[in-house]
């Protein structure tokens, strides 16, 4: 299947200039976004996947289906301040600033085999530091999969070493 097809470009948001990939059409699509979820369940079943872990809000989208078909558990990444337990957190750059991640600190056990999902990966900040939460928490990044790659934006020379799946690049 064309997933391409599936994703609409947008553009001059969220600011002049950019042009956004809007996922939401293909989400809505259910033959699409099966078939999406099953490359990454399939991806999935060959690195022996013990937890699915996703960036707040796109990576949830993406992941959860993937951890229900694997029958393996989700453990959501979010903004500071989100998560109502003790938590990991990591300060990551952006453009302009600085942001913030946590995960629960429970919320991976040491050794344990990880699949993080995202639905793009652009400059691979937001990868990078989802990836030093789970190595926080000793957990063994196995494999990182996304809808969709930005290709110019270099992002898989931040995520080097690590093994990546992306369905659609750009
Ligand atoms: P990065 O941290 O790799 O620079 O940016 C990736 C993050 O920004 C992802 O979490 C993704 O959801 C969001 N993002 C950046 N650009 C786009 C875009 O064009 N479309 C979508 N859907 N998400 C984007």
């Amino acid at each position: 299947m064309d997933l391409k097809q599936y994703i609409t470009i947008v553009p001059d948001f969220p600011k002049p200039g950019i042009l956004f990939k809007d996922i939401t059409t293909l989400m809505d699509n259910g033959k699409a976004y099966k078939y999406a979820t099953d490359q990454i369940v399939q991806y999935a079943r060959e690195k022996q996947i013990d937890i699915v872990v996703g960036p707040e809000a796109r990576g949830f989208i993406i992941g959860c289906p993937v951890a229900y078909a694997l029958g393996v558990g989700f453990a959501p990444v979010r903004k500071e301040g989100k998560l109502p337990r003790e938590v990991v957190r990591v300060e990551y750059g952006l453009e302009y600033g600085t942001d913030v991640l946590t995960m629960h600190k429970d919320a991976i056990k040491p050794g344990q085999r990880v699949l993080i999902t995202d639905d793009l990966l652009a400059t691979g900040g937001t990868m990078r530091a989802t990836i030093d939460l789970v190595e926080q928490l000793g957990g063994v990044v196995a494999g990182l999969a996304f809808l969709i790659e930005l290709t110019e934006l270099g992002g898989r020379k931040k995520l080097e070493g690590y093994d990546i799946l992306a369905l659609m690049q750009f």
